[in-house]
């Protein structure tokens, strides 16, 4: 039910500029048309009802009292942050509200007025069809010798659920010895979440240690954070500074489990993702990887599509889906389906945050609610996997973050770590295109959210080197980012990840 107010305050926004008071910039995503590879040019009829409100606050207690609101109104919120010195927050349409959006957001004058608003039109880019087409086409000509280089099409569109499964066999047909094609679990709806190991399957890993030494001194909870391994790359002794080795000292290889499209609308995550797993197996001049020594020492597994449910539902039925399609709720007359996978992990879970089953951020009415994630977890918490390592993939905002998520008190005794891990894989991805990336705890550099993948890798799971990143882009386009962007995040995260591993396996070996 709408107050009496904001009706009126609805009303007065359609008949003029979205937001009387605050500037309204040309709207950048029109400007970029010439970006849109796939799509046509927003038509007129669309702009008002498409469209996205973004809204800048000076101050984050500004955007969080807006947030407060935008829940209460049940508004689809695209994305909450920081964004350089400004705290912005951008509104999906939902029922043609985005405009209500934006009066919601100018009422929260308690903190300020919004210092800068926008309205960005999204035409008829939420079609499908013409990424079908696309995809269809490049698939009819994939092939073993067009996979040998990175010019292969198939980095240039986005791919449905089938497709994204049939380039991962080609590319193991490819590269055998490189490459494995995994099924981490299945779905609610019975479909496979499929992953993809990459490590040099032929290399044999250092020698185990001997079994003597396991379970010893498990009591003793005085950190919450997990267990540095040194003795994985070091072979020495393998005790951490509080005395308790680790579970995973035995295996040899550093498991780094890269995750990606929780949230079913971010494209982006699933094609970046291919992008990775193609890049470290592609042969360098001398025909070998280039990559072959960080293959030597690490596996990874890559899950481009953690919620294959809510993706395909996202290219057949709602272009804007997020959540999972598990039925939920105790009336299923009512017709909600979907968990958000992204609050659904078991650390400092809450279940009260959005109630009603059918919001678009519904955290599950318990931890692990969904399939998805029990598939997921099972595969982390595998001994057979190995996992110190982590990397949730999510659009957009353009960020490079770790734990924690649920609170901004709550530091990890890694943090300085993170830290210094993050800033230098922002650096080496700026590197390549000049992206900007913000670095930070998500608490710290997005909002408070509990039940977040990181918060429990970390400190339930143990994964040490726990992080999660938001690609492209920061809200021209948002979840319909341009087909013609994929090749160039894949490009600047490839360069992260590379990054992010190298400190990975340096401050394991005790190198720094
Ligand atoms: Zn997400």
């Amino acid at each position: 039910m709408r107050s009496g107010w904001r009706q009126v305050l609805w009303l007065a926004t359609l008949a003029g500029p979205i937001i009387a008071g605050a500037s309204l910039d040309a709207p950048d995503w029109l400007s970029a048309s010439n970006d849109q590879l796939a799509f046509s040019s927003p038509s007129d009829a669309n702009v008002r009802q498409d469209s996205v409100v973004k809204v800048q606050w000076e101050t984050r207690a500004g955007l969080e009292k807006a947030m407060r609101q935008f829940e209460e109104a049940d508004l689809d919120v695209w994305f909450a942050g920081r964004r350089g010195k400004a705290w912005e927050a951008v509104v999906g349409f939902k029922d043609g509200l985005a405009a209500d959006a934006a009066t919601v957001a100018m009422a929260s004058d308690e903190y300020g007025p919004p210092m800068r608003a926008q309205q960005v039109p999204v035409g008829d880019r939420l079609s499908t069809s013409l990424p079908k087409l696309h995809s269809a086409a490049i698939l009819r000509n994939l092939s073993s010798s067009s996979l040998r280089t990175l010019d292969d099409p198939m980095h240039d569109a986005y791919h449905p659920y089938d497709n994204i499964h049939e380039i991962l066999v080609k590319l193991e047909e490819t590269y055998p010895d490189w490459l494995r094609v995994v099924s981490v679990g299945k779905s609610s709806e019975g479909r496979d979440i499929w992953g993809v190991k990459v490590s040099n399957m032929t290399s044999s890993a250092p020698p185990e240690e001997d079994d003597a030494e396991e379970d010893v001194e498990e009591e003793d909870e005085e950190m919450e954070g997990p267990e540095p391994l040194i003795s994985v790359f070091t072979g020495k002794g393998g005790r951490s500074h509080t005395g308790k080795r680790h579970k995973h000292k035995k295996h040899g290889k550093l498991g780094f489990v890269v995750a990606g499209t929780q949230h079913a609308r971010e494209w982006i995550a699933a094609s970046t993702i291919l992008y990775l797993v193609h890049d470290l197996v592609v042969p360098g001049d001398t025909g070998s990887t280039p990559f072959t020594r960080l293959l030597n020492a690490v596996e990874f597994t890559f899950v481009p599509v953690v919620n294959p449910d809510g993706y395909v539902y996202s290219w057949e039925t709602d272009r804007l889906w997020r959540k999972s399609r598990q039925p939920v709720g105790v009336d299923p007359a009512r017709g909600c389906f979907g968990i958000d996978l992204n609050r659904n992990w078991g650390h400092k879970f809450q279940p009260g945050t959005r109630p009603n089953p059918c919001s678009d951020s519904y955290p599950g009415a318990k931890e692990f609610e969904s399939v998805e994630l029990q598939a997921l977890r099972d595969y982390l918490l595998d001994d057979a996997n190995h996992v110190d390592a982590f990397l949730d993939v999510h659009s957009f905002g353009q960020m490079l973050l770790f734990p924690y998520s649920y609170s901004c008190d709550a530091q990890t005794p890694d943090q300085e770590n993170h830290y210094e891990a993050v800033l230098q894989a922002a650096k080496a991805l700026r590197d390549v295109h000049g992206r900007q990336f913000e670095t930070g705890s998500v608490c710290e550099v997005s909002l408070t959210s509990p039940g977040e993948s990181l918060d429990w890798t970390y400190a339930v799971a143990k994964i040490r080197w726990s992080f999660a990143t938001e690609l492209r882009d920061i809200g021209v386009f948002g979840f319909l980012l341009p087909p013609s962007q994929i090749r160039p995040s894949g490009e600047e995260m490839s360069a992260a990840l590379r990054s992010l591993t190298q400190f990975i396996l340096d401050k394991e070996a005790g190198k720094r």
